[in-house]
């Protein structure tokens, strides 16, 4: 195995782990067109299988499909709700993809290698070693970039504070970028991925023992509990003195007083009220995995609930007014603030689909209400709308889910 084989074997993957479809297109369509960019053109390896005959693999029909699923990952990777139905899948369509480009360039290889151009075979591509080490490293990459990401979708389900759209935008940039800078700059390529692979382990090796060490020991039986859960997971004793969650359901150092409403502090950050094990699924009525408990269970807990969202939306409604007289950056303040305080809640337990109708009905509202916003004195008004049209949707959809007389 050469050096060559080994650098874009692992560098291919590192593109592979944030996109399936993006790097997949611009392989075929740089095999096919390589020769009409003026930075790849002194690439040996597009010289001698560039041009000519296509391949299956840069057939115009593979390029354009490959095209379209790349113009769709973009699209579906920037709408939460989709991209959490994609993850499940996500760590097989990217090692299926880097296999599938391994097979890609060896079909244009032995076009080459009839035709004579025996250098290819040089370019360290296309070593069935590159197929092996591209494959299983990408899935290790993939699987990584998962147990990451899945940090920061658990503590902002619904892209509220907007983080994971800006990523997702980095990640679109990398993969289309990296690509080139691989065939130009390989060894750059790999100490950035040796940075970005690197700490992300790191950060998520030290969030794993931080969030174990301050699981605390049950005085009753042998089981240690998240230290905001009120009542142990396995023998059920109640918690002495569970400490606050914060803004993303993490687990603060002060204790909560009122442990009533500290329940329902935990549904709202979709941790189970008894065990703060945190919740799975989009929808009010499920049973916790590890405790058993079952969440919404009567009507007395879900009016509680609906009550303490409805308590927030004064204050909610004074601040975004107040927001709505600085241009633009109080609109995105004020969106920010309400998701969080009155949408949140009932978000995070409405199904994918229900959801993203929902989202897409109140965006063509919106859309009408931004434009006016600009506008001064007519504009006060419009995040307070915004704010109150997005809590009654979420609320009523909240609220048929529950199937309760509430
Ligand atoms: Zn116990
Ligand atoms: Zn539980």
């Amino acid at each position: 195995m050469d050096l060559n084989t080994l650098i874009y074997g692992l560098g291919i993957s590192g593109l592979f782990a944030s996109r399936a479809f993006i790097p997949a297109f611009i392989s075929s369509f740089m095999l096919r067109y390589g020769e009409y960019f003026p930075i790849l053109k002194d690439i040996d390896f597009l010289q001698k299988v560039g041009g000519g005959e296509p391949s299956w693999f840069t057939n115009g029909y593979v390029i354009t499909a490959l095209g379209v699923l790349s113009i769709l990952e973009i699209g579906a990777t920037k709408i939460p709700e989709a991209e959490e139905a994609l993850e499940s899948v996500n760590k097989y369509l990217k090692t299926g993809m880097v296999a599938a480009t391994y097979f890609g360039f060896m079909s244009t290889a032995d076009k080459g290698f009839i035709e004579g151009n025996l250098m290819v075979m040089q370019a360290g591509f296309m070593s069935g070693i590159w197929g092996t080490i591209s494959t299983a490293n990408t899935y290790l990459f993939a699987s990584l970039r998962s147990s990451i990401l899945e940090v920061l979708f658990e503590a902002d389900q619904d892209d509220d504070l907007g983080l994971r759209k800006l990523i997702s935008w980095a990640e679109d940039g990398w993969a289309v970028i990296g690509f080139f800078w691989l065939i130009i700059y390989p060894i750059v390529v790999l100490i950035i991925l040796g940075v970005i692979f690197g700490s992300a382990f790191l950060l998520k090796k030290h969030y794993d023992r931080k969030e174990e060490k301050s699981k605390i020991d049950c005085g009753e039986c042998e089981a240690t509990n998240y230290p905001s859960a009120t009542e142990c997971h396995s023998c059920h004793a109640p918690v002495a003195s569970p400490v606050k969650v914060g803004l993303f359901g993490q687990s603060k150092s002060d204790p909560a007083e009122d442990v009533a409403k500290h329940k329902l502090r935990l549904a709202e950050k979709k941790r189970c009220p008894a065990c703060a094990t945190r919740l799975s699924e989009r929808n009010p009525h499920q049973t916790c995995d590890t405790c058993g408990h079952e969440l919404f269970k009567n009507s007395t807990i879900a009016k509680d609930y609906l009550g303490m969202v409805a308590g927030r939306l004064p204050l909610v409604l004074i601040i975004s007014l107040g927001l709505s007289f600085i241009p633009f950056l109080g609109l995105v303040i004020g969106v920010i603030i309400y998701r969080i305080q009155l949408v949140a809640p009932f978000r995070r337990y409405i199904p994918l689909h229900r959801s993203l109708f929902i989202k897409w009905m109140i965006r063509l509202l919106f859309f009408v209400l931004i434009a006016v916003q600009l506008i001064p004195g007519v504009g006060g008004i419009v995040v307070p709308i915004m704010a109150i049209i997005s809590y009654m949707a979420y609320r009523g959809s909240f609220v048929k889910g529950l199937n309760l007389s509430v």
